[in-house]
């Protein structure tokens, strides 16, 4: 087997208020696109991620107090306006973890080769004590640690192609030995970080990209600086955080990507990282709110993601 999706439907049930881009619809439309296009892929359900594992990367008075505060009825801001908080919420996030979890368990026991976890909220800009950019809990940074911890990897990368910068991925590559954090990202744009200058040599790789960036110029980018970067590192296990979100006419930001453009980047990451990983590859849906071309973008990466 090559390629298996984790979701659950509580990814449904986090609600965010009306207008905004971080919403239902986002997962519903890929929901659709594995019925429509990828039938013969399995799909598994995602289980929640444990307390232990959460507080792997976040810190407990953060998390007991997300535990404590979810909202009975009503849909309650965590970082004034980006970052909401509906009933379904709290145990969303869990599962959204509990996606990568399951992935990296599945990667290296061998039942799959390549992992798609497609969930909400994303979790990238989640850093270790408080809720932001749409993110509660950093999913791919909790898989990457249970990935450390559970089967005593030692070499962890974590490539970022959404459109913003990972700010808590980068945190925690800071903290944390053995995970290395690569992000491409817009900048300057949300969240500020990861400005030229900012990368620690072997721990983060900050690549800072002007608005307007097209393919070729992504293209160039990855095969002068990520993908040397990657080879050299020799990772065990490939992570990716997925945002589609670089994609042209996304409301988020101004890049000019095309879909095919993360089908060709995940084939080559995988590709490039099989020597030392085996083909091991774990991918957690970060952004893209553009419906057509998260569904477009989606479609070209699980593509990759069956045919490396
Ligand atoms: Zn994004």
């Amino acid at each position: 087997m090559t390629l298996t999706i984790y979701t659950h439907p509580s990814g449904l049930e986090h609600l965010t208020p009306d207008g905004h881009i971080e919403r239902v619809e986002r997962l519903q439309t890929l929901l659709d696109l594995f019925k429509s296009d990828f039938a013969d892929v399995p799909v598994k359900p995602a289980p929640q991620a444990t307390l232990d594992q959460i507080l792997a990367a976040h810190d407990e008075n953060y998390v007991f107090a997300l535990e404590e505060n979810q909202p009975m009825a009503d849909i309650i801001p965590l970082d004034g306006g980006d970052t909401w908080m509906s009933p379904g919420t709290y145990n969303a996030a869990l599962h959204a973890a509990g996606a990568a979890i399951a992935a990296v368990d599945d990667v290296m026991s061998g039942a799959t080769k390549t992992t798609f976890c497609a969930m909400r909220p994303p979790g990238h800009h989640a850093e270790p004590g408080h809720a932001m950019g749409f993110c509660l809990f950093n999913n791919v940074f909790i898989g990457a640690l249970h990935a450390r911890e559970a089967y005593g990897l030692e070499k962890i990368a974590i490539v970022d192609f959404d459109v913003h910068h990972g700010n808590a991925s980068d945190t925690m590559a800071r903290r944390h030995d053995g995970i290395f954090y690569v992000s491409s990202h817009q900048w300057p744009l949300f969240p500020g970080s990861g400005e030229p200058g900012s990368s620690v040599n072997g721990r983060v790789l900050n690549i800072p990209l002007e608005d307007g960036t097209g393919s070729d110029t992504f293209r160039d980018t990855y095969e002068r600086v990520v993908f040397p970067a990657l080879e050299a590192y020799a990772p065990d296990l490939l992570m990716i955080s997925a945002g589609f979100d670089a994609c042209a006419d996304d409301p988020s930001a101004s890049m000019n990507l095309s879909p095919d453009d993360f089908g060709w980047v995940t084939e080559m990451l995988v590709r490039k990282t099989a020597p030392s990983t085996g083909g091991k590859t774990v991918s957690v849906l970060e952004g893209g709110y553009n419906l057509e071309n998260l569904k477009n973008g989606v479609a070209a990466h699980l593509k990759a993601l069956q045919n490396t």
